[in-house]
């Protein structure tokens, strides 16, 4: 498998695939590590994952320009998410001992009760390329605290950065064979989906979520699906600073090109304060250095992956089509590398793809709104239901709006963003399960009811 770079289009890395043999023989290692990593105490296991974290800090540079290589990110975005990976390992490593410690919920006249929450046995991550350290942390990392052996699957794209995961928590004191790595592409997953794993722990796109959800079902044990999402954002005619919100909903939906799965992916304007959000949008967007990812100062870089470009030109071409005026943009960069130029789309109604598909790339189309009634009509027709966003300077009405839209996170005044204390998870076609807070790390284990009669 060869690793290109998406700014420059040279292939930089070149990787033996596993085979079917590979996998197997892994998955049988990993199920003989499994027993004694689950004895490790969880407060040696704490310790362990702290110290991979901060490995993390101390080799940032080097792990951020990797990062930029592969997949195409600024290299401050790299950095960013690394720092941001370290925060989540920080919140779930003090927060393991509360919430996977034995509760005793009663101890009354003899009769105690109480649960332990136990590992599943080995895991399976296929994982996807967008945040690599973000997503995948989300998953081994609870994992692995709660006793777990993982084999991680890193996407294709992403496939240097998993190799360097496995690496680093090697260095931290995972045993061997606690965690692996399946390396390829989709046929590497296929392959995964026929091994009798304890769990199934995916991220990525619906299409493929949907056919792991069927493909996992007869297996009879928990899988995951963190999915796409077709996030929406609101902008009410009380805001007070409206240059502000457009510089802050701006970054919202072109942060990392657009290559999040809670990007801010269409945007409802209320009709009073439309004009001026559009011309301060739009401004923004024009302000933004693109070019390549090392450079200092870029915002807007290459996308990751080429067939992406074609998805985008093709959202464009819908909606211009049907009507849309483009104001900014529209096509790809007429350069080598796999750039797209930041897009702005107004005109646009649900007719079109760029209102209803996931674009993940530099797109948007903006909508004008005559009310809250229109904008939660607008918000709520969707597939998906992963985050919702309404800007207003009056949280009431923002609350009152975000219950009325089925999706798993709501924002006030903010978006794109994503907290360790939280719940992470969707609805619909963005998938099920939960990954961060005291659910996500509690996802990765069993409870056992114990009923315990005398002294
Ligand atoms: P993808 O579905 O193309 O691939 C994801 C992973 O699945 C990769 O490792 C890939 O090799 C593997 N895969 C592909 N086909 C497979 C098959 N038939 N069987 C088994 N494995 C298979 O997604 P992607 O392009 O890597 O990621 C982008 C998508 O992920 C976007 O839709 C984005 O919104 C979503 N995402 C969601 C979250 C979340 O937390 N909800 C986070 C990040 C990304």
């Amino acid at each position: 498998m060869r690793i290109i770079n998406p700014a420059t289009e040279e292939v930089i890395g070149e990787i033996q695939e596993d085979t079917g043999q590979t996998l197997d023989k892994k998955f049988q290692l990993l199920k003989t590590a499994q027993p004694a990593w689950q004895q490790v105490t969880l407060k040696e296991r704490i310790q362990i994952i702290k110290k991979f974290g901060s490995l993390l800090d101390e080799k940032k540079e080097m792990l951020a320009s990797i990062l930029t290589a592969e997949v195409g990110k600024p290299l401050q975005q790299s950095r960013n998410e690394l720092g941001g990976a370290q925060a989540r390992i920080k919140w779930l490593t003090d927060n393991a001992t509360k919430y996977l410690s034995d509760e005793v919920m009663t101890d009354d006249a003899g009769m105690q009760e109480k649960i332990s929450y136990e590992p599943l046995g080995v895991i399976c991550n296929i994982s996807a390329w967008n945040y690599p350290y973000l997503v995948g942390v989300n998953v081994f990392v609870p994992a692995l605290l709660g006793g777990n052996a993982v084999l991680y699957k890193p996407s294709e794209y992403a496939t240097l950065t998993g190799l360097e995961i496995a690496k680093l928590l090697g260095e931290a004191g995972v045993p061997e064979n606690v965690f692996e790595l399946g390396l390829g592409g989709k046929y590497t997953g296929e392959l995964l989906l026929q091994l009798p794993f304890d769990g199934y722990y995916f991220t990525g796109s619906y299409n493929t979520g949907k056919y792991i959800y069927g493909k996992v079902a007869s297996k009879m044990v928990p899988c995951q699906c963190e999915l796409g999402g077709k996030d929406p954002l609101y902008v009410a005619d009380d805001v007070n600073d409206i240059k502000a919100v457009a510089v802050g909903t701006a970054d919202g939906a072109f942060y990392n090109n657009g290559q999040s799965c809670c990007a801010v992916e269409r945007i409802y304007v209320h009709e009073n304060v439309y004009d001026k959000y559009i011309d301060e949008f739009v401004k923004e967007v024009k302000s933004w250095k693109a070019g390549p990812p090392t450079e200092d100062g870029v915002y807007i870089g290459p996308i990751s992956r080429k067939e992406q470009l074609y998805v985008l030109e093709n959202q464009v071409e819908d909606a211009t089509s049907k009507g849309a005026k483009l104001l900014t943009g529209g096509k790809k960069a007429n350069k080598k590398g796999f750039y797209f130029e930041p897009t702005v789309l107004v005109n646009v109604n649900h007719s079109m793809q760029i209102m209803k598909d996931e674009s993940f790339g530099p797109v948007i189309g903006i909508m004008k709104v005559k009310n809250d009634e229109e904008a939660i009509q607008m918000m709520q027709d969707t597939e998906y239901g992963l985050t919702a966003s309404v800007y207003t300077s009056d949280k009431k009405r923002a609350e009152t709006i975000l219950q009325q839209i089925d999706s798993g996170t709501g924002y006030w005044n903010c978006c794109d963003r994503v907290s360790a204390a939280l719940p992470w998870s969707g609805r619909k076609h963005s998938g099920f399960g939960v990954t961060l807070s005291h659910a996500g790390l509690r996802a990765f284990v069993k409870p056992k009811s114990y009923h315990l009669r005398g002294k």
